[in-house]
């Protein structure tokens, strides 16, 4: 997506060799303009495929998920990070290795909101190494729920987590594909 990429180039920051700072216009500050066409995108993206539910991880991912909900007439749910692995049996619950914290959090979503009738579009704001991804499908299984899709808004191919769900059959789609960065240079897959 053109304008994404633009954006990136523009104001995104490469804190590290793998931190991609988005804070102007999708992590903190939300550039609306942008979040309507990425929610036009991923609707046209996933047209056919008859989505029930978008599923997605708090926190970056709401938004997103939310806009593109709107666009394709979806309820969205998120899946809330805990701590503590103390949950109760009212949830499908799994663990997920933040990429950002470098910690494991306990990922939950009540039984009520998630059913194995829906057809489930997973959402996120980055794919990085999948941890976050892994642990949306182990909840989407546990539902005995149809994984239809997965859409990225940024998806930091050098990783090869992308590629490998793709190779798994998963259809995966990213709004922008960032081949290589460093400070002052952002490569973009073609
Ligand atoms: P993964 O689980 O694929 O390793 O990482 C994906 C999660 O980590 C996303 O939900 C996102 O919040 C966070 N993340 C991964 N890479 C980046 C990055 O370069 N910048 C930001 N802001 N978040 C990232």
């Amino acid at each position: 997506m053109k304008l994404m990429e633009e954006k990136i180039l523009q104001e995104g920051q490469v804190l590290s060799a793998d931190i991609l700072k988005v804070g102007s216009f999708l992590n903190q500050n939300i550039d609306i303009k942008l979040l309507a066409q990425m929610a036009d995108e991923i609707a046209r993206l996933f047209a056919d495929c008859d989505v029930t539910k978008i599923l997605t991880i708090e926190a970056s991912g709401i938004a997103i998920a939310a806009a593109a909900g709107m666009r394709m007439g979806a309820d969205v749910l998120f899946a809330k990070k805990h701590r503590t692995s103390n949950v109760d049996g009212a949830v499908y619950s799994t663990t997920v290795h933040s990429f950002t914290h470098g910690e494991d959090y306990n990922v939950v979503v009540s039984k009520d909101y998630l059913k194995s009738t829906d057809r489930v579009l997973l959402v996120d704001d980055f794919l990085a190494n999948g941890k976050a991804l892994t642990g949306l499908m182990d909840l989407v299984n546990q539902a005995g729920a149809e994984l239809v899709g997965v859409a990225i808004a940024i998806e930091k191919c050098f990783t090869g987590a992308g590629d490998k769900f793709r190779a798994q059959g998963v259809r995966l789609e990213s709004l922008a594909r960032i081949e290589s960065m460093t400070e002052g240079n952002i490569v973009f897959r073609a």
